[in-house]
């Protein structure tokens, strides 16, 4: 199939761990790889933010990415860049009208993306499938005041829900929140992220490690509902090991980022500063390096709409310490590849960190646990086949759509 996708603000080939760049970016590089080697053609539409990018980039991994003119050719903040989503729309329309690649589906990411492809999808017949990646009502709830999502975002999020032709919901959690937004049911189909089982795997280097202590890693974007604040404060109840943070700006510019310098007070505040090391952003290609040199890996997001660290841990034979939020309970099996505790609980997170590193077997059963189930339910191939289901059934309907009105 011809296979559009849209994202605006996550390009996939972004450098990954800045304050905007994460799961989406890594989520649409690897759909769109396990697409194309599955045989689909792949075109991803991206902002086109910086004056030096090509207009198109051929990827090693078989698609295209496009960089789409809409707004000024610079960095934005993703919460900037509601007021391009219309010049990004029309850009798209004339390219499918011309006479150029016209896409049978269009599968839109985050929900500005989502306004881009429903406008241009509606003018030239091509059908819209739309992944969230977060909610606006989620967030909101979290985040109260410092949530900077454009103030329609939640009202535009439930009209496309209701207007596209099929939203993929990643988890059980979010298919809850979208029920209650007023989200038909019968317009979702569950289809999880994947994990890349080669770049992710139990076999391969491991970072060092000097001192011989035990190693908790948590990886993420430096923000503050990745609750890397619980993580400080929980090690001070697991004594013995130290723990290190991948993820932020890269580590010659940790001395100045505020929210480290926020995290390294803390440490000091606990006592645990000399247990506790930023490592700052790794390229995606080296994350297994770091995985692998883990005993455990921790997640304690305040909420997660998926989540896929723990799942590049499973997949690495890392067993998981998360916290009971969105995707994670769908991807951690609690006492079985790992467990789960409250969000905003150092004590708690501290005592199961503690007790996962004092018993050798159920860290080996979790591991091999975890592993399996990374590899048996989350394999890119697997999810591109399922999606290619739903891309197929939203385009048989479609054409059969426009011979009834023809
Ligand atoms: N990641 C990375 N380098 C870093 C930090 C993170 O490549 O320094 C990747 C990580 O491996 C994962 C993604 O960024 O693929 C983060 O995705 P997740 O779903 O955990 O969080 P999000 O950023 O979507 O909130």
């Amino acid at each position: 199939m011809r296979i559009a996708m849209i994202s605006e603000h996550a390009s996939p080939l972004a450098v990954l761990g800045g304050e905007d760049a994460g799961g989406q970016n890594t989520h649409v590089a690897e759909l769109s790889a396990a697409l194309a080697a599955a045989g689909h053609e792949v075109r991803v539409y991206t902002r086109w933010d910086a004056v030096d990018l090509p207009g198109t980039v051929r990827c090693p991994d078989g698609y295209e990415v496009v960089h789409v003119p809409a707004g000024p050719a610079q960095p934005l903040a993703k919460d900037a860049l509601l007021p391009h989503m219309r010049e990004f729309s029309h850009w798209l329309t004339d390219r499918w009208r011309g006479d150029q690649w016209t896409p049978e589906v269009v599968h839109a990411h985050f929900w500005m993306s989502g306004l881009a492809a429903l406008a241009a999808g509606r003018k030239t017949g091509v059908p819209v499938v739309q992944t969230y990646h977060a909610l606006g009502v989620v967030k909101r709830r979290y985040q109260g005041v410092q949530d900077t999502s454009p103030a329609r975002r939640i009202g535009y999020e439930r009209q496309l829900g209701r207007s596209v032709d099929r939203v993929i919901a990643q988890c059980q959690d979010e298919v809850g929140e979208l029920v209650r937004m007023g989200v038909p049911r019968s317009r979702m189909t569950v289809v999880p992220s994947g994990v890349n089982l080669r770049t992710f795997a139990p076999l391969g280097s491991a970072a060092e490690r000097d001192d011989g202590r035990p190693r908790i890693l948590t990886v993420g974007r430096l923000v503050e509902r990745k609750g890397f604040q619980t993580v400080v404060r929980a090690m001070a109840h697991v004594p013995e090991a130290e723990c290190v943070v991948v993820g932020g700006p890269p580590a010659g510019l940790l001395e100045t980022d505020p929210y480290a310098g926020r995290l390294r007070a803390l440490a000091r505040t606990c006592g645990v500063a000399d247990r506790v090391r930023l490592a700052g952003a790794v390229p995606r290609e080296e994350m297994g390096h770091w995985y692998r040199s883990a005993d455990l890996l921790v997640a304690a997001p305040w909420y997660e709409p998926f989540g896929l660290t723990p799942l590049e841990a499973m997949a690495c034979g890392v067993p998981v310490v998360g916290t009971a939020v969105g995707g994670i309970r769908d991807t951690v099996v609690d006492g079985v590849t790992g467990d789960l505790v409250p969000a905003r609980d150092p004590r708690a997170l501290g005592a199961a960190i503690q007790r996962l590193l004092d018993d050798r077997i159920r860290r080996f059963a979790y591991a091999a646990a975890a592993l399996d189930r990374a590899r048996e339910r989350y394999a890119w191939a697997a999810t591109a086949e399922r999606l290619v289901e739903v891309y197929g059934d939203v385009a048989a309907v479609g054409r059969a759509t426009r011979v009834v009105a023809g």
